[in-house]
């Protein structure tokens, strides 16, 4: 296979396959410790979803009200619906104060208070006083786009490092090498979208900083490249995705066009409302109303429709204001929502409501791996053994920090820290140029086949075609609410879907920009997770953070506090088997500086 292909080698030590906020930190990182470091992406950096983050990232500052980490971990803990795994979770918030002082110095323009201090905004979920309230200010914000702001800071700081960049560059599959002792990766095989060459990256370390997969539902926040090509990858290199089922639905996209209004405007005190005009969120929140978490609200908001109260013609959605606020507050903090509203709903959020309904927007599940950035496995008994060679960071990584709900801020935070952490893990197991084991003779066979069999496919079916009737399944069958009858016939339903793919048409036989191709190529990553999503949905009989099952509606943490581990076979359409596993949810701290947070009832 690989004669058909001209294959271009390269060497690194590091090989980060993505460049996100994650992905940018952990390249920055490496190169920063003379590690020989190369960052593949698909975008270009800067247009990352990392771009898009609007409302902030969490830190306990305390410049705006008292804060404190241990309340910082106590919110992220209970967010996550004690799914979370507490030690990771000490380390994300313990770090966080000292990542937003080097996005600071590293040039991010941050919002200021009156004294020069960052500013800092309420956000969903997060308390003062171990989660007993009031609410803290601990969302450092660079006006509504901090992502935007981040983003750009960190590409230009890894050009400082001698890192090479390979823009426009597609990862299709990583190396994997069977040793006596395990699965070993060392590389990854990349395609030039450019000029259609093939690039076999060998590494000491490949880091996986792809972003999420929301593209997989029909209405999703995020952008149309989160297709989850590391999770994708890492499935065929048979190993397991963990916590697929929690996907979190922002309770704020704009009605019809999906597009993000910040968690952040409610922040700065903009409320909801239902066909009666009234603030329901204090019925169902009596505490934090608009500022429960993200699971909570869009749950009510669900049910407000649901019993007839949504506003419009249909009463599907529903009523953010903001017009109460004064629009010099609006032009000055959320001044990149109210232009929003203008473009994607024609409403002048001064003067008017926006209709708002819950919107995908995030994958609280991914690569499993621990806190170093190392991806886990189970070998024999022991559920996570670290993969020689791989690591995962970001929206693509499974911690776990948000375990079943991630609360708003805590994933550009996850970004940098993890990122971070990974860089100094490969600082301190890695030596700069050393020696490189042999390659596998058929080390780009399995990227190869796949590429060529898409690249000739001939079927019936339009790759787009396939596309909506997956992301419609999962819209209905994965929602925000799910029963046991709708989970079971959503699994047949997807994995019917799946079979499409073995008659799936790509028009375009060339190498050069064949986006036909490789938007192909990502639906094929984004159907072994839908099907692993659904599937685990099905399996978990429990309602708890955003999986809210019906027929189960408590959280059953004698049975059910454990990750699911799942593993995918049946590539291209054929079988589609889906193999579950758990494993043990870590019930201790990282030190004796904090104290394990016990499960008790979560309400806000
Ligand atoms: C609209 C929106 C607003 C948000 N606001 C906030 C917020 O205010 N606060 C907060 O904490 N979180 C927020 N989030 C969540 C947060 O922004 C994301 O979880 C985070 O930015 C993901 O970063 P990442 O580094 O993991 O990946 P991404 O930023 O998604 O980047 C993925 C990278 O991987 C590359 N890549 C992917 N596949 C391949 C491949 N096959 N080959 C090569 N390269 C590849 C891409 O080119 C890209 O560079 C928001 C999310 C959205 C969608």
């Amino acid at each position: 296979m690989s004669d058909a292909y001209k294959i271009i080698d390269h060497s690194y030590d590091t090989v980060v396959v993505g460049a996100g906020g994650s992905g940018l930190r952990a390249t920055m990182g490496s190169a920063e410790a003379g590690l020989k470091t190369a960052c593949i992406t698909k975008v270009f950096p800067t247009r990352s979803h990392t771009v898009a983050a609007q409302g902030g990232i969490a830190a306990s500052l305390g410049n705006n009200t008292p804060d404190h980490w241990t309340w910082h971990m106590y919110d992220t803990v209970k967010g996550s619906d004690w799914l979370g795994d507490q030690d990771a979770i000490e380390y994300m918030v313990r770090e966080a104060p000292a990542a937003v002082y080097e996005l600071e110095h590293a040039g991010v323009p941050f919002s200021r208070n009156e004294n020069g201090t960052i500013y800092q905004r309420p956000f969903g979920g997060h308390m003062q006083n171990m989660g007993e309230g009031p609410p803290v200010q601990r969302t450092c914000a660079a006006a509504d786009r901090t992502g935007h702001a981040m983003l750009h800071a960190l590409y230009q700081q890894s050009l400082k490092y001698d890192a090479d960049f390979y823009i426009e560059y597609f990862a299709l599959d990583l190396i994997m090498e069977d040793t006596p002792s395990g699965k070993v990766c060392r590389g990854v095989i990349a395609l030039c979208m450019a000029d259609g060459s093939i690039h076999r990256f060998r590494s000491h370390a490949v880091v996986l900083a792809t972003g999420g997969y929301g593209r997989c539902y029909f209405s999703a926040t995020s952008a149309h490249t989160c297709t989850g090509d590391g999770g994708g990858m890492v499935l065929r290199a048979g190993l397991p995705l963990q916590d697929l089922e929690f996907v979190q639905f922002h309770p704020t996209g704009i009605y019809g066009a999906g597009v993000l209004i910040t968690e952040g405007a409610r922040g700065e005190g903009g409320y909801l409302t239902n066909s009666e005009g009234e603030r329901f969120m204090e019925r169902y929140a009596p505490s934090a109303k608009d500022l429960a978490s993200r699971d909570v609200v869009s749950r009510s908001m669900a049910l407000e429709m649901r019993e007839g109260r949504g506003v419009g013609e249909h009463k599907d959605h529903i009523f953010l204001h903001l017009d109460h606020i004064d629009p010099k507050v609006l032009a000055e903090r959320l001044p990149g929502i109210t232009e929003s509203g203008k473009i994607f709903a024609g409403v002048d959020l001064t003067r008017q409501p926006l209709p708002v309904t819950p919107t995908v927007h995030y994958n609280m599940g991914g690569v499993p791996c621990n806190y170093h950035g190392q991806v886990v496995t189970k070998v024999g008994d022991d559920p996570e053994v670290p993969v020689p060679g791989l690591f995962a960071v970001g929206e693509a990584a499974c911690v776990s920090v948000h375990g079943a709900n991630r609360l708003g801020s805590n994933s550009l935070i996850d970004l940098v820290v993890f990122g971070r952490a990974t860089g100094l893990h490969l600082k301190e197991t890695l030596t700069p140029n050393g020696a490189h084991q042999p390659l596998p003779k058929d080390s780009a066979d399995l990227a190869l086949a796949r590429l060529d069999k898409f690249r000739n496919a001939s079927g019936g079916s339009p790759t787009s075609e396939i596309r909506l009737e997956m992301q419609r399944t999962m819209q209905k069958h994965a929602a925000v609410f799910r029963d046991s009858a709708l989970l079971t016939e959503g699994v047949a339903k997807m994995q019917e879907v799946n079979k499409r793919l073995q008659d799936v048409h790509v028009t375009d036989r060339s190498l050069i920009w064949n986006t036909d191709l490789v938007e192909t190529l990502e639906l094929d990553n984004l159907m072994s997770q839908a099907i692993c999503t659904i599937t685990g949905a099905e399996a978990r009989k429990e309602s708890r953070g955003a999986h809210a099952h019906e027929d189960f509606p408590d959280r059953d943490d004698a049975n059910w506090m454990k990750h699911t581990v799942s593993w995918f076979d049946g590539w291209g359409g054929s079988g589609g088997k889906v193999t579950l596993d758990y494993r043990p949810v870590h019930d201790y701290t990282l030190t004796d500086d904090a104290e394990y947070i016990k499960p008790k009832k979560r309400v806000y």
